[in-house]
């Protein structure tokens, strides 16, 4: 099984609603002022389900009579991304695998569109003058380019949790300094933020994330010993990437996203709980002194969260499903099981120690979680790779400056390929 998912023919046959040729065409009044500059934009990741999902959405709020998409970013899936760039008629689109370039100038000939490739390539079109940036590359990946929009000044939608669990308060700190604006596009952390009092945020005890517990969620510790990507892969609820479908199934998508939490919202590690609700339709919830619990709802559907961040903060008219609380009938949830799903326990530790153990948790799981694609450990190595990266490198380190940061994700990627080496020859 390929990790890079858009290197799939093409990822709208992944995607329940998927995009189309015509993505950009669509018409919506609410955007439509002719006196208004269409609104300059960039997304990254753009081949991928948050970001086709982004176009989705731009689609139905006014297409190109409202934004203008300076540009655009994928690694596996030039085709897809060239068609992207010129429905939207892109400045620049750029491909960060550098033996890709040669595919994608050949699918942009003719159209007058800027073509670029690699690493450096995504730091530069992130440079480019726009107000709102879709954090949507996966992985450690979306860091450079994130933070060189941000530094620029651009309102930062930021799907890749990545950023804030490796470079936390740096990460924030560059935003600021920027002068733009950190919209949570994860449907929990939006979720919070929908319904967070930050005018009182003093009178906040805790924040309840909500996990579907993905597709493993009864199988016990031997079943889950013996999972294949595939099955991991299959998630009950949500239409996403590969790697946080993975995630989701091993809990450390959840154990990401309670770091990105208590960078988000600024908030204890002992005010973070997770609860498994395995419907979805719950996307979070916050907790206040009175006793009140204020939830944000919806279907299972990133549009919601992606066109808030959009149009912030205005709500936007989108044609998501609405909730039916008839048919829905019942709302379930139950504690996680912390001993079969190690990653929260190992969340709460990186949280608790501080410093760079965030950046070694993800870039540990980022090579385990490669592994396990790859069919070269199992399911339940995940974690003990993680686990053994962060106890090798312990808390303590202070995260000093974004070079720390890298340096601590290179040195548990380093303990994470070994222990992968050593697992193969025990085989
Ligand atoms: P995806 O795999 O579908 O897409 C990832 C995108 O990043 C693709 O465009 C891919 O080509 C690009 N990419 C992959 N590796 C890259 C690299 N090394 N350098 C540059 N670009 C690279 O993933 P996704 O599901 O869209 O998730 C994107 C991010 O959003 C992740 O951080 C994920 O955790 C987060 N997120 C996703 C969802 C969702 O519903 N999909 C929800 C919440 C948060
Ligand atoms: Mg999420």
């Amino acid at each position: 099984m390929s990790s890079d998912i858009d290197a799939a023919p093409c990822i709208c046959f992944f995607l329940g609603h998927g995009i189309n040729e015509n993505i950009l065409v669509g018409t919506d009044e609410m955007n439509m002022s002719s006196n208004t500059p269409p609104r300059r934009l960039s997304i990254f990741g753009s081949t991928g389900s948050i970001g086709c999902n982004t176009l989705d959405v731009i689609s139905h709020l006014g297409g190109r009579e409202a934004f203008q998409v300076c540009a655009l970013s994928g690694r596996g899936n030039t085709d897809l991304l060239a068609r992207q760039a010129i429905d939207c008629g892109v400045e620049i689109a750029v491909t960060a695998d550098e033996k890709r370039y040669k595919d994608l100038k050949r699918a942009l000939s003719g159209s007058g569109i800027e073509c670029a490739a690699g690493d450096k390539a995504l730091v530069e079109a992130a440079e480019r003058d726009v107000e709102w940036t879709m954090a949507g590359i996966v992985g450690m990946a979306g860091l450079a380019p994130t933070l060189a929009a941000a530094r620029k000044g651009a309102d930062i939608a930021l799907a890749n949790k990545e950023c804030l669990v490796s470079a936390g308060s740096l990460f924030q700190r560059e935003i600021t300094a920027g002068g733009g604006r950190l919209l949570p596009v994860d449907s929990e952390h939006n979720a919070i933020h929908q319904v967070f009092d930050r005018d009182q945020s003093g009178s906040v005890e805790r924040i309840i994330l909500t996990a579907s517990g993905g597709p493993f969620r009864s199988l016990n510790q031997n079943e889950m010993a013996k999972v294949s990507p595939a099955m991991a892969a299959d998630h009950p609820n949500w239409s996403m990437g590969l790697k946080i479908s993975i995630d989701s199934a091993s809990m450390f998508n959840k154990a990401l996203e309670m770091i990105e939490a208590r960078h988000l919202f600024d908030l204890r590690p002992d005010q973070i709980e997770v609860i498994v609700h395995p419907q979805s339709v719950i996307h979070s919830m916050v907790g206040y002194c009175d006793g009140s619990v204020l939830a944000q709802l919806g279907a299972p559907d990133m549009r919601t969260a992606i066109g808030y961040c959009l149009s912030y903060p205005k709500r936007p008219d989108l044609p998501i499903e609405r909730l039916d609380f008839a048919q829905l009938a019942r709302l379930d949830f139950e504690a996680p099981d912390e001993k079969r799903f190690p990653a929260l326990r190992l969340a709460r530790q990186a949280m608790e120690g501080g410093g760079l153990l965030g950046a070694v948790l993800n870039g540990a799981k980022e090579v385990a979680l490669e592994a396990f694609i790859e069919e070269r450990i199992g399911f339940l190595e995940m974690a003990d790779i993680v686990e053994k990266a962060m106890d090798q490198i312990g808390p303590g380190e202070t995260a000093s400056s974004i070079e720390a940061v890298y340096d601590a994700d290179q040195r548990a990627r380093i303990i994470a390929r070994e222990m992968v080496g050593a697992s193969m020859a025990a085989q």
